[in-house]
This record gives C-alpha cells, structure tokens and sequence, in this order.
C-alpha cells in the first residue's frame, strides 16, 4: 500500500475522530431522520441496483436479495425505530436504602468511531446491519466491505454517500492490506463479520487500542433430527435454509445428525423438494445461486472429492461447473469421521448427512467440536428438545426450524467462543456500539459522610454494624 493511500485512510479516520462528539450529540429526532434516509435508499433509491450488483457478484436470485440482502436491513431499521427513543433513554436503577439521598441511572452513551468489517456471503445485510446499530447508538464508522463483491460494494458506496458525510460513515474498499491498515487505528469499537480465523487477528489488533470488539464469526452448525420428526413437514424447510445462498451461510445447517429410522425418508424428501426447487438444473437455474468464485468452487470440490475418496456417497447432486464457479445442491451419506468436510466449515452447498441411534452420542460428537453458532433440533419430543438444547452449547438454536432467528429482532444473534464474541440485533447492536455508562447523582449528603475519618470507636461499631445489615 501506497503511503498516500495509507494518508488518505488516516485523514477519513482523523476526520471522524474530530466530529465524534457532535455526532454523538444527535437527538432521537436526528437519528431517525438519518434511519429513514438509509432505508429510503435500499428499499427504494438503489434497490434495483442492489439487484443488479449482487446478480453481478454471484448470480444472486432477485428473491433472495429481496429477502435475505434489502428486508434484512429495513426490518432492522424498523424496529430500531420503534424502540430507540426508548433504548437512548437513561434507564434509572433502584437505589438500596444504603445509598439514601443519591439516584442512579445507566446513559447509554456511544463508542465514539467505529470500524466495521464484513464478508461476502451477504454483502450488503452485513454492512449495513452493523451500520444501524452503530448510527442509532450515535458513533461514526468506517465500513470495509469484501474485496470479492465489487458490484455490491460500488451500490454501496453511493448508498452511503447519499445519507451521510464522510466524516460521519464513509466505505473504504479493498483487501487484507487494507483492513490491516485499518486495524492499525485507535478505533473505540470494531465490529468484525468474517470467519473465525481472521477474527483472531482483528481482536490481537484491537489488544493493541484495548478496543472493544464484537465478533460475528462461524464454524459448524449442527442439524438434529430425531425419530419423532415428521419429516415431510419438515424437509422444505432444511432444505432451504441449507441451500439458499448456495449454502453461504454463516448460520447454515452445516451437517445433519438424524436418527437411522428417518433416514431414507429425509433423503427421498429432500431430492423431491431440490428436485422442486431448482427443476433438475440447478447450476443453470435463475433461483440457484452461485459460489462466489472459483477458488471456493475449488475448495468446496476438494472437500466433496476427499469424502468421496474415504467412502462418502453421493446421493444428490455433486455437478461442478468450474469456469462458472457453479455447484449443485449435494447430499452426501457414508461420510467417515475423518472426512475434511466433517472437520472444516462447509460454507456451500453440500450437506452431509450422518446417522445415529442413541442420543448420547450425538452430544458427544458436538460436543468434542467447537462451539456452533446455531444449532437446530427437529423433534416433537419435549423431553428430546430439552435434552439436546441443555446439554449442548450453541451462539443460537432454532426449534423445528433453522435460520430464522437471525431475522427475529428481538433476539440477540451471534456466537460464543469460537462462533463469536458479542451480540449484534436490536437492543443487543444497540448496546454492543454503546457504553453503558454508570452515573451517581448525590442529592443530600450520604450518611456515609459521618463516618469519614478520623476512625474513632463509635465509627468502627457503625461500620461493623453497616457491614452485617446491608
Ligand atoms: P474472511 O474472514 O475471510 O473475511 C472477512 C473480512 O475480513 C473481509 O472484509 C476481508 O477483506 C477481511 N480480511 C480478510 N483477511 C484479513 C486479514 N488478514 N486481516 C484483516 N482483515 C482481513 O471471511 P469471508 O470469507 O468473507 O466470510 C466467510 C466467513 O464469515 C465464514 O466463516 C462465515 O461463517 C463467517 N460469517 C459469519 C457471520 C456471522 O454473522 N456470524 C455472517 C457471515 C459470515
């Protein structure tokens, strides 16, 4: 990197760093003004463009960027609006009889300029996701979309210029390098959405500021199934939530666990519902979505090829179209334990599909792994749903459903450990871009104030005294 370019992201950063506080002052009247703008523009200033760029990017269905890209954003921004004035409120705590002639409340005050990073999979919904939480809560940000969706981020661009300066929000395009420089800055919180490998590297650069983060990451999601499923209900469903996207997913079902008795039929309804969906030409099918290149075409190949080579079967699917970085929608049975795609984050559309007869050791399997970001259980067993919801851990779980809870607002989304660090959604983004923080108000002097020193006897006998009442 140039050193003007590296000059050129300092001075958008300084420029923050100096209008910080005026933003921060904003009024819940601004705030929304600002919000109303950013949805004016997806929803209908740049939405065919929007369209257009993430067709562009990786053949993306109109229907899914509609779906999944545009209402993602403006649902959020709706239910930012109807609870922000209430979110920026100081929210008073009860004061303990200790504390008499004082009152006390939390102000949720900004982070200051923030930083966030974001992948391809859903590259306009986890830009500008982030972005609502980070204006509501009143900071400045800089965004740095994926290098590998440059229509997406172009409409971005001018979707961002359109509502704000740049010294308010401004995008900064580019790769790794670019990010790095970026991290370099005393950011007050970095916002980062990628995978679990980079998000130790963007949390060892924040150590650097003692910047807060909030990682959005992934890893493997399970799916459970159990034998009181009513497979045919249930099968559109997983389907979908798998194959959309071509599987680019964070929160994808990234493998299935059913019981052996359900597992014939959850394959024939699964290829009965594929062959539905896509009409038995997926990777020439308008509703089917692309990898995002090639050099991930070719990774999720190698993992197919490699579980093929140590027994898999394919039971679906498995087309490459290579040039077009196109592959099928692909149901993989036999898989051994030693397969790389049981090991690495799928993040296509490829679904292994294993089998079990005790419950236990599908705990055990999990459980050896990571932690996921979602994990799903398909059961009409209240006692098998409490069984694999308590005994494993997950970012977030879906009952008889997957994905959706990413869309509820008033749930937060994210991981744990491995899977993430923070919440983002709703409240919970609102409060990962702010600082809560604690305020005394002294009214009357404290009782405490009798008690200062000189410590005399009677003073020591109140205190003890204090001390066992409160
Ligand atoms: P990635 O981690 O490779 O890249 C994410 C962002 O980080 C991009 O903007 C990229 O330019 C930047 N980046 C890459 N290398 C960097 C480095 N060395 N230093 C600083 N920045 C760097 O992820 P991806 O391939 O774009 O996305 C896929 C991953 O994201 C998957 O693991 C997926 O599960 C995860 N994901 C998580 C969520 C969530 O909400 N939890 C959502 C979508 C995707």
């Amino acid at each position: 990197m140039t050193a003007t370019v590296q000059n050129d992201l300092l001075r958008v950063f300084e420029n923050q760093k100096a209008n910080q506080y005026r933003v921060a002052q904003s009024t819940f009247k601004e705030r929304k003004e600002k919000l109303l703008s950013l949805k004016k523009a997806i929803e209908v200033t740049f939405r065919q463009e929007i369209r257009d760029a993430l067709r562009a990017d990786f053949k993306k269905p109109q229907a899914e960027t509609d779906l999944t890209e545009i209402f993602a954003v403006t649902t959020e921004i709706n239910h930012t609006l109807r609870h922000l004035k209430e979110w920026m409120g100081d929210q008073y705590v009860t004061t303990p009889l200790a504390y008499f002639g004082s009152s006390s409340y939390v102000k949720h005050e900004p982070k200051g300029v923030c930083l966030i990073i974001s992948p391809w999979n859903f590259p306009l919904n986890l830009t500008l996701g982030p972005l609502v939480s980070a204006i509501a809560a009143g900071n400045t940000a800089i965004l740095k979309p994926s290098e590998f969706t440059p229509n997406t981020t172009e409409v971005l661009k001018k979707i961002v210029k359109s509502v704000f300066a740049s010294n308010e929000v401004e995008i900064i395009e580019g790769d790794a390098e670019v990010s790095t420089a970026l991290l370099s800055f005393p950011f007050n919180h970095i916002f980062f959405t990628g995978s679990p490998q980079v998000g130790k590297i963007v949390m060892r650069a924040a150590a650097n500021h003692l910047a807060s983060v909030t990682l959005e990451l992934g890893g493997k999601s399970p799916t459970i199934i159990d034998e009181t499923v009513n497979i045919k209900s249930i099968a559109r469903r997983l389907a979908w939530g798998k194959f959309m996207n071509s599987g680019q997913i964070c929160i994808a079902p990234d493998y299935v666990f059913v019981h052996e008795s359900k597992k014939d039929e959850l394959l024939i309804e699964l290829k009965s519902v594929l062959s539905e969906f896509y009409q038995n030409d997926p990777l020439n099918h308008d509703s089917y979505c692309s990898v995002i290149n090639k050099k991930h075409t070719e990774r999720l190949q190698s993992y197919l090829e490699d579980a093929v080579e140590k027994g898999a079967n394919v039971d679906f699917g498995g087309k490459v179209d290579l040039p077009n970085a196109r592959l099928s929608p692909t149901l993989l049975t036999h898989v051994s334990k030693d397969a790389k795609i049981l090991y690495e984050e799928i993040f296509g559309p490829i679904l292994p599909i294993l089998t079990y007869t005790n419950k236990e050791e599908v705990i055990q399997y999990i459980n050896s792994g990571e932690k996921p970001l979602a994990l799903y259980i398909y059961s009409s067993n209240k006692k098998n749903i409490e069984y694999f919801l308590n005994n494993t851990r997950a970012g977030g779980t879906c009952i008889n459903n997957n994905n959706m809870h990413f869309l509820q607002p008033y749930l937060p989304f994210g991981g744990d450990n491995n899977s993430g660090i923070g919440k983002a959604h709703g409240i919970w983004g609102f409060k990962a871009f702010s600082n809560e923080r604690s305020v005394y108000r002294q009214h009357i002097p404290s009782v405490l104030e009798k008690l200062m020193p000189p410590y005399s006897a009677n003073k020591n006998k109140i205190i003890e005294w204090l001390v066992k009442l409160f």
